[in-house]
């Protein structure tokens, strides 16, 4: 699932690929993934918008347009944003495609369809609001702090977590403190900082906030410089991350730590598969038989890619020839 890292890559990829177009129309091909408003109000309202600008906040792409709006997009589980020459072949999980005056589109493609896109009207106060209406309440309120931003100090993060006695990696994952943190980066800044998942929030002593408060940092900004991991369905505009090939623990469950040769086990914390070296992260008091599970990996979207299949990148649509071969079907 797409983290702050690979939004702020579709972010960074939108701006310098579609920054000054305009939208001449578009389609709705599943009005699920539409948040707000309805279909036929989404793209009428949206048609003659020049693009001016792109941001992120907590894991939405916001896509500045003229006239006061903003398209969001919401990547959660599979979704892509993909800017194609308009006649470039779909397939069956473009749910939206909207047309751009140059000759191309942007698509939004969502395999499991839980992504959402919304078109609403920026308020006085820059905030994104619910609806069309400047005046509506804003949509994102309730988010936490952006970990990159300069107001995320260490004394700040201190601060949110003394007291809680919430297991960190829950409370790392929940939205309301932090923003754009997700299974991935607090496996790999927990790593970092040698502080085991499980430990509740108020036990971490002032040494180790202060070093996962660094690990955050460093972990993100070194992600965002990879342009994200590319782990299942996740690619951007301009093309997959490489961060997956940089991450210490996440689904490295069997191989050896990088910093004491130990092995990398995973349990599961709160549901979600956790990956700790148990010789760094020495687990909390009483904690000790936290269980591990074997891992599971699911395989990447671009297995099930075909030679058509839209934003597929070269090595991918090679690597389709290849199995639609090995399968004796005729490319
Ligand atoms: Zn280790």
């Amino acid at each position: 699932m797409p983290e702050l890292p690979e939004v702020e890559t579709v972010v960074r990829d939108l701006a310098r690929l579609v920054k000054g177009a305009t939208f001449t129309g578009g389609s709705v091909a599943r009005e699920r993934n539409l948040l707000t408003p309805d279909a036929p109000t989404f793209i009428s309202a949206i048609t003659g918008r020049r693009i001016l600008g792109t941001r992120r906040r907590a894991k939405w792409v916001v896509v500045e347009l003229t006239g006061g709006l903003l398209l969001l997009a919401h990547l959660r589980m599979t979704g892509q944003l993909l800017v194609v020459p308009a006649g470039a072949a779909g397939d069956a999980y473009v749910r939206i495609a909207l047309s751009l005056s140059d000759g191309r589109e942007i698509r939004f493609r969502d395999v499991r369809a839980f992504g959402r896109i919304a078109l609403v009207a920026e308020r006085s106060d820059g905030e994104a609001g619910s609806s069309l209406d400047p005046a509506s309440p804003p949509l994102l309120a309730g988010h936490g702090l952006e970990p990159l931003d300069p107001s995320f100090t260490a004394e700040v993060f201190g601060g949110l977590i003394a007291q809680r006695a919430t297991r960190i990696k829950s409370l790392l994952l929940d939205q309301r403190y932090v923003v754009g943190l997700g299974n991935i980066y607090v496996d790999e800044a927990l790593w970092r900082a040698s502080i085991h998942p499980l430990t509740p929030a108020k036990k971490l002593r002032p040494e180790q906030v202060f070093d996962l408060h660094r690990a955050i940092i460093q972990v993100l900004d070194q992600a965002v410089a990879a342009r994200g991991s590319s782990i299942n369905d996740y690619t951007a505009p301009e093309g997959d991350g490489e961060m997956q090939e940089q991450l210490d623990v996440y689904q490295r469950t069997g191989e050896p730590c990088r910093r004491c040769g130990s092995t990398i086990r995973r349990l599961v914390v709160g549901g979600r598969g956790t990956h700790v070296c148990r010789t760094c992260q020495r687990p909390p008091k009483g904690i000790r038989g936290a269980g591990t599970a074997r891992a599971v990996m699911g395989p990447r979207w671009s297995q099930g890619a075909t030679p058509d299949t839209v934003g597929a990148t070269r090595r991918e649509r090679a690597a389709a020839l290849r199995r639609a071969a090995r399968q004796g079907v005729v490319a």
